[in-house]
């Protein structure tokens, strides 16, 4: 059988001269130096006795030798394990004790505090900084070994159900899962998103997300690379800079906040987004408000999908024909999707919420050495249980409602969040709310709403819970309404839910 890398695959349409990126520095990345850098970061592992199935674990801040090594380690055959910069060194060291990888490379400011975290899980440290032509010593003893190295190297075959990375879910530290993607998990996935989203060599993608996540490391730049197209590579999401790039490019892939940050710049025009294709978005609800907005001041709808970790991409709206605001759309070609009742596992009716179950080569291996948390989640038919509550509207559009964790049990009835979420959110002065489930002496849980309000709004719990009396059943409404200037966020923009319910654990049972 053919080799199955994903790289090998990805590399098929390479031409070698065609620019792979713009980086911030004034550099360009072409397709050669793709080949030529992982090559040399593929050398280097090697020749630390880095063996096909061997994890390479990566803390490092976003550049484009951050994603050759991770390409570099693909091509080796071995397992690439990125970690979230923000995490501290507590929580890298149980990353590290539980995935034992052989080589650790972290950013060059944290080796002094992350070395005898390596030490104790056995891995050898290394580090790779942010490279320029003064960096020196600041880009790392990776930069230094892979410029010495030889920018030949023959890519490691792999059959597709071998290992390319584990991804560690999002959650507290001692329980966060790896989620272990195969190669033809990567590939299958990239390569239906690139047709289903028209990607071609034409294309120039703002790149702005973080690379140690699942959009940014796999969707976009997976994407881009197997349609040989470029991207205009950013470190961060910074106004100034995507304004400015914007009239150069053709793409965006961004999680809701950047959606609303541009909306909130007057500088944010249909001229400036007059060369573009796609705004695609995703990691995070983006509310039906923002998607209106956003196409009255461009002439743009934006794409909403829907995925996870440990599934890739499950969902897209349709590229041709029409992208519904509030609905994340209908499953990828190839992708099985149900939504069924969370007890019986039985399909619900369509308009009826529950829990979506998918199928397809997108589908993770499962948790790495926890088979048991595997098996949970995993329908003897070989369905994942996402955790997602959703429905489909009459037309079949798929419209995620919340997290199932996130349900609200009161007085035994249940409360989806979305649905309270939405009726504050319509109020005047309510510029976003998050809506969460409180324990409760009587009720088991009890609502309480917690509200950003519009800019010079005045508005009290009050009145929000008089214009809610109308509204919502009564069991529904929220017992109790906080004010607070954000709502907290994670650099994917996701609103943790789980430190508002820690923050008013104690609310109910004081009184
Ligand atoms: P992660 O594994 O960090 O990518 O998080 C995956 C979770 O993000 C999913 O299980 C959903 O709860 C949420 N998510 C991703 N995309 C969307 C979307 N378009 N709308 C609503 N939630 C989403």
């Amino acid at each position: 059988m053919s080799d199955q890398n994903l790289f090998t695959r990805m590399a098929n349409g390479f031409d070698h001269a065609a620019r792979f990126a713009e980086l911030p520095d004034g550099r360009v990345y072409t397709y050669q130096d793709v080949l030529d850098v992982s090559a040399r970061f593929a050398n280097v592992l090697t020749s630390m006795g880095v063996v096909p199935g061997d994890r390479v674990a990566v803390q490092v801040p976003k550049s484009i030798e951050a994603l050759m090594l991770y390409l570099g380690t693909v091509r080796a055959g071995a397992v690439f394990l990125p970690l979230n910069t923000a995490y501290t060194p507590a929580e890298v060291r149980y990353f590290l004790g539980n995935a034992t990888p052989k080589v650790f490379v972290c950013d060059p400011a944290s080796a002094q505090a992350l070395a005898p975290v390596a030490a104790e899980a056995g891995a050898r440290l290394e580090t790779l900084g942010v490279w320029s032509a003064e960096a020196g010593e600041k880009a790392g003893t990776m930069a230094a070994l892979g410029l010495a190295a030889s920018p030949e190297f023959e890519t490691v075959p792999r059959k597709g159900p071998d290992l390319a990375a584990i991804l560690y879910t999002s959650g507290t530290t001692g329980r966060s899962k790896g989620a272990m993607l195969s190669h033809d998990n990567l590939y299958s996935n990239s390569a239906a998103l690139a047709e289903h989203w028209r990607f071609t060599a034409r294309d120039v993608l703002i790149h702005v997300l973080p690379i140690y996540h699942t959009h940014g490391l796999f969707v976009a730049s997976n994407v881009t690379l197997i349609a040989g197209g470029s991207m205009i590579f950013l470190p961060k999401f910074d106004l100034d800079q995507v304004l400015a790039a914007m009239p150069r490019a053709s793409a965006m892939m961004g999680v809701p906040t950047f959606y609303t940050r541009l909306l909130d710049d007057p500088r944010f025009t249909g001229e400036i987004a007059g060369n573009m294709r796609l705004f695609v978005s995703g990691s995070a609800p983006l509310l039906a408000e923002t998607h209106r907005a956003f196409e009255a001041r461009t002439g743009h709808r934006i794409l909403e999908r829907y995925g996870m970790t440990e599934t890739n991409m499950n969902t897209s709206n349709p590229y041709e024909g029409e992208r519904r605001a509030g609905t994340v759309g209908f499953a990828l070609p190839g992708v099985d999707l149900r939504i069924v009742d969370p007890e019986t596992g039985a399909p619900v009716a369509d308009g009826q919420i529950g829990v979506i179950e998918v199928k397809g080569p997108n589908v993770f291996q499962g948790y790495w050495q926890m088979p048991e948390k595997t098996a949970e989640e995993m329908r003897p038919d070989g369905f994942f249980i996402t955790g997602d509550l959703a429905m489909r509207d009459p037309d079949g559009y798929v419209v995620i409602v919340g997290r199932a964790k996130d349900l609200i049990i009161s007085g035994g009835l249940n409360i989806y969040p979305k649905e309270v979420e939405e009726a504050i959110d319509a109020l005047e002065g309510v510029l976003e709310s998050a809506v969460i489930g409180v324990p409760h002496p009587d009720f088991g849980e009890g609502v309480v709403a917690v509200v950003v309000r519009e800019p010079g709004a005045s508005l009290e719990e009050a009145a929000v819970q008089a214009a809610l009396s109308d509204q919502l059943a009564k069991f529904k409404q929220p017992k109790r309404v906080f004010f607070v200037e954000a709502l907290p966020r994670n650099t994917m923009g996701k609103v943790q839910k789980k430190a508002l319910r820690e923050a008013h654990s104690g609310l109910f049972s004081a009184c």
